[in-house]
């Protein structure tokens, strides 16, 4: 038996939302009911280890609009969207965060937008509440240095809330790679692009799932996918180290000649040295993260593993893949 034809996917990735999840479907499914068109709720489960499984799936034995993706393990936020986007049966896809920070009534807005005729609809946020100083600096400070560091124009203030059109989604389902960074992705392809803007709210329960530790390798993904910009630095930090030891080296020969005083400088040579071991040590492991990324390509292996589906009536093999 095949799905009845769905209009509108929203996707939502989670990692331990059980103190949110049940609240964010009661909101999803007011906002989307108001659209009076079908649709279906797919939570991708990104390897919880709290209820939040338990809670979907009690969901799903009712409400035959909600599926549920379930990872063998913990793939990453990214990744999650991107599963989403493999099962989303809509003309138009929307992904939206668990924890109610994108408020779901600003899909409305999206939806219009796409009637319209835009193809991408991206949430610009204005305001960001009860977040942290930290995490506001370090997200400024990300979205600027991405700004500079890539030749996309992936747009200041924007997170993964946004809509899709079916063609962008095909598109962006082609995309193989392993690094994924979404919303440079989507960037990427070009299309109609549109925002609508919004008040980030606050979290509304339970705490962020991006450490700090989450967020720099969230931006290593985002800058290297999409700039070589920082291979090139190590290319000028070379050549400007290699012509400056150039000059002193004629004034180390100019003083051993004429005046013979070449113990001295014991203290600066150690300093130059370590100087220079440092920067080389430093643009290795930069070269390396690339390298990094080409082997993770190489070994083809898939994105993410399945563990179980749920939400789709019928036997295994009518969902989509
Ligand atoms: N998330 C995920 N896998 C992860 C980390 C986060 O699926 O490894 C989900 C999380 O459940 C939430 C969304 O990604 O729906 C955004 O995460 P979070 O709200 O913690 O990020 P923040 O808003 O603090 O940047
Ligand atoms: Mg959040």
């Amino acid at each position: 038996m095949k799905q009845p034809a769905v209009k509108y996917s929203i996707i939502v990735p989670m990692f331990n939302e059980e103190e949110v999840i049940e609240l964010t479907y009661d909101r999803l499914k007011q906002v989307m009911d108001g659209t009076e068109e079908p649709y279906e709720l797919i939570f991708v489960n990104d390897g919880s280890h709290d209820r939040t499984v338990e809670l979907i799936t009690m969901i799903c034995n009712f409400d035959p609009s909600v599926r549920l993706i379930n990872f063998s393990r913990n793939f990453g936020h990214q990744i999650a969207i991107s599963a989403g986007m493999d099962y989303a049966q809509g003309d138009a896809i929307v992904v939206i965060d668990a924890d109610l920070q994108d408020p779901p009534e600003v899909i409305l807005e999206m939806i219009a937008k796409w009637k319209e005729g835009y193809e991408v609809v991206y949430g610009k946020r204005l305001k960001r509440k009860g977040e942290t100083v930290f995490k506001k600096v370090t997200a400024k400070i990300f979205y600027r240095t991405m700004r500079i560091m890539t030749n996309v124009d992936i747009p200041v203030d924007t997170g993964d809330f946004r809509l899709i059109d079916r063609k962008v989604c095909d598109v962006l389902r082609g995309l193989k790679e392993k690094n994924r960074f979404v919303r440079g992705l989507v960037s990427w392809i070009g299309f109609r692009q549109t925002m609508v803007e919004y008040e980030r709210e606050e979290r509304f329960a339970g705490e962020t799932k991006y450490p700090l530790k989450k967020m720099i390798s969230f931006a290593v993904d985002g800058i290297t996918s999409f700039s070589h910009k920082p291979l090139k630095i190590a290319t000028y930090v070379g050549f400007t180290l290699s012509i400056g030891s150039f000059l002193y080296l004629i004034v180390v020969i100019f003083q051993k000649l004429f005046t013979g005083s070449t113990v001295a400088g014991w203290a600066s040579i150690v300093a130059v040295n370590l100087l220079f071991n440092g920067i080389i040590l430093m643009l290795l492991g930069l070269i390396g993260e690339y390298i990094g990324r080409i082997y993770d390509e190489s070994k083809n292996r898939p994105l993410y593993i399945v563990r179980d589906v749920q939400g789709y009536s019928g036997p295994k093999g009518d969902y989509p893949t």
